[in-house]
């Protein structure tokens, strides 16, 4: 299968760990071109290299160390480069817990981080996508969007908000335009999130880690959690000019973990 993503650009978030730094590996594969961003420098700058490594046809990749939910770390990535053809979007998750202790400033940060800041990026680089009239933009959300996790109202919640934005954007104007816009929703996958999701369902329960892990596993058909680069290929296709007709999606990766039919 011919992708043919090479010689594109591509900003993605979140990417020195986990599901970000998988797609920035898939797409370099490919030949795009990415500026990862991430907050810690050190470990962004050797996701970087490792990166580097696998790219193909002369993709170059390169980084900035941001908070890519503040408007500070926004400005930082976009005064190295305005123009991409791919936009990943992706932060951290917001913590577990009991909406009971959650205040406005709790929500206001999980809002900010999982809802207003893929939005943000979004405007800043969809216009641009549009005129040149290719674009494919990837949010990394959840899936407690399709499903609700109770220990993870702020995620359910913000993430909800973006899905529903997502939704009315992607079939908008933009989208004769060749943009398309897609949610990417894990279930559980092997990544630091998951296992600090584990340690803290550790603390609440006293279960040791083994009896947390083999009760997720039993949950999902596949009896496994999700690799990153099953994640990252995903992502890579959904860039790609087959998946041209794919747009305002929300695609769930979660191992069958989901019961419904559709
Ligand atoms: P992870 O914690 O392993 O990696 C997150 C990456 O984002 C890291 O590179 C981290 O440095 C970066 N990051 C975090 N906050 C940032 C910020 N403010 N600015 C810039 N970079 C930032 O997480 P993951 O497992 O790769 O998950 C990615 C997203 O998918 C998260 O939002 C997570 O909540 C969500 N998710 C993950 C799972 C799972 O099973 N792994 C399941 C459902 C949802």
């Amino acid at each position: 299968m011919n992708l043919n993503l090479t010689g594109k650009t591509a900003l993605v978030c979140g990417a020195s760990r986990g599901l970000g730094y998988a797609c920035a590996e898939a797409l370099a594969k490919e030949g795009v071109s990415v500026l990862m961003v991430a907050r810690r420098e050190d470990v962004l700058q050797e996701a970087a290299e490792r990166v580097m490594k696998v790219a193909t046809h002369g993709a170059m990749v390169t980084y900035v160390a941001a908070d890519i939910t503040t408007e500070v770390g926004r400005v930082a990535v976009f005064s190295v480069q305005q123009d991409f053809d791919i936009l990943v979007t992706n932060a951290g998750g917001p913590a577990p817990g009991d909406f009971r202790q959650w205040n406005k400033d709790t929500w206001m940060a999980a809002v900010d981080a999982n809802m207003y800041t893929p939005i943000a990026l979004i405007q800043t680089v969809i216009d641009g996508m549009a005129a040149r009239g290719f674009g494919r933009i990837i949010n990394i959300t959840s899936g407690s969007v399709k499903a609700p996790i109770d220990v993870l109202g702020l995620s359910n919640g913000a993430r909800s908000g973006l899905t529903g934005f997502v939704a009315g954007v992607a079939r908008s104007d933009v989208a004769a335009k060749g943009v398309t816009i897609n949610n990417l929703l894990p279930g559980l996958f092997d990544t630091d999130r998951l296992q600090s999701l584990t340690e803290s369902a550790m603390q609440a329960t006293g279960q040791s880690e083994e009896a947390i892990h083999t009760a997720r596993k039993a949950n999902i058909p596949v009896r496994r959690f999700g690799q990153a680069h099953e994640f990252g290929a995903m992502c890579a296709f959904l860039c790609s000019d087959l998946a041209g007709y794919i747009t305002g999606q929300n695609i769930l990766m979660d191992g069958g973990a989901y019961p419904g039919t559709f």
